[in-house]
């Protein structure tokens, strides 16, 4: 059985999915405190697995899992994700992402579990040196929440030396888009993301999209992302999975598409593909955006041989897809 941590957020709900509809059997851990039990509710309706409410700082919680299920490898997505939040309440998230992580470390090895895919982040690389970014290049990242991955990473080499335990780290870039059939999708609260808060703009009347930052040093002035879909983004994970089962080693890579999209081209995308003028507001720079962040992803299509299929129109299609959904079934 796989445990996935953090089975009701955004990105694991689309692991699960896919988890479940190849047929494996999948144990979600969640609190809650993010995610969403509607998701839950909606992912049990195309087929069933075990989902437990429970909390990763709680070491008993996490390691009664591994007492209770015949548990074989773990995917850790449960996580607190805020860029800015982690900036006004950093031990928030040092003890959820940072102790948490120890704590299910800790149940892994007392259990006998050695295999975790684990997601980290492009913003422990913090303010590029050079684009596109590869896996060699320095991580210094600028914000607690990328620290808090960093510290992660470091934990997990410490352990492979010591204890054997094999890890593979996602360095996730920009995810998007929702499931195709627009079962599951993202819902945060509040939603700081570009592409739902765009095509919240769509749906409510008086909200303005904001830009933040319009004097980049980009091709239009806006910042520039690498937009990866949530579907492709999970068959990495699946894979990294398989490539650990094979026996494979410790090792971490970049997941993006290497295509840079502006945050204006982002939103005429939007305003194409939903076929509505949406309004928009330009406000200040955010803190802590740099310029530009795009993956060199060369080393997961050599190792893993994985590869991006969907475009950014796609994603956006299927986000829009999701909203209309959920909107009228709320
Ligand atoms: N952004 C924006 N308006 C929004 C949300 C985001 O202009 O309402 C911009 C943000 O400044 C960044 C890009 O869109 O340049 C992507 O932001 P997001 O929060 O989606 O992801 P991040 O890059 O922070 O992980």
């Amino acid at each position: 059985m796989i445990l996935v941590t953090g089975g009701a957020g955004y990105i694991g709900s689309h692991c699960v999915l896919a988890l479940i509809e190849k047929g494996l059997n999948v144990c979600v851990f969640d609190n809650l405190s993010t995610g969403n039990i509607r998701i839950i509710k909606d992912l049990k309706k195309i087929k069933d697995f075990e989902f437990v409410e429970g909390d990763l700082t709680k070491f008993e919680e996490i390691n009664n899992i591994f007492k209770n299920y015949n548990i074989e490898s773990v995917i850790h997505f449960a996580a607190f994700s805020q860029v800015q939040e982690s900036t006004i309440d950093p031990q928030k998230y040092y003890i959820n992402n940072v102790y948490g992580t120890l704590n299910l470390l800790k149940a892994m090895l007392e259990n006998n579990v050695k295999k975790i895919v684990f997601s980290s982040t492009a913003a422990t690389y913090g303010e590029p040196l050079y684009i596109p970014i590869d896996e060699n290049h320095p991580q210094n990242p600028i914000n607690p929440y990328g620290k808090s991955k960093l510290m992660i990473e470091n934990i997990m080499d410490d352990y492979e030396k010591a204890y054997n335990l094999k890890s593979v780290r996602l360095r996730y870039f920009n995810v998007v888009g929702a499931d195709k059939k627009a079962r599951i999708g993202e819902l945060h609260n509040p939603e700081t993301h570009l592409i739902p808060n765009i095509l919240k703009s769509v749906f409510e009347k008086n909200k303005e999209f904001k830009i933040f930052g319009i004097n980049y040093d980009t091709k239009d002035g806006t910042c520039v992302r690498d937009y990866i879909n949530v579907e492709d983004l999970v068959q990495a994970h699946i894979l990294a999975l398989d490539y650990l089962n094979k026996g494979g080693n410790t090792n971490y890579f970049n997941l993006g598409t290497t295509i840079g999209n502006t945050v204006k081209e982002v939103f005429d995308s939007c305003e194409k593909i939903t076929g509505k003028k949406i309004s928009v507001c330009i406000e200040g720079k955010r803190a802590g955006d740099p310029a530009t962040l795009v993956a060199d992803n060369s080393k997961i299509r050599k190792v893993l041989n994985w590869e991006p299929s969907r475009t950014l129109d796609e994603s956006i299609k299927t986000a829009y897809e999701w909203e209309k959904y959920y909107r009228s079934n709320k």
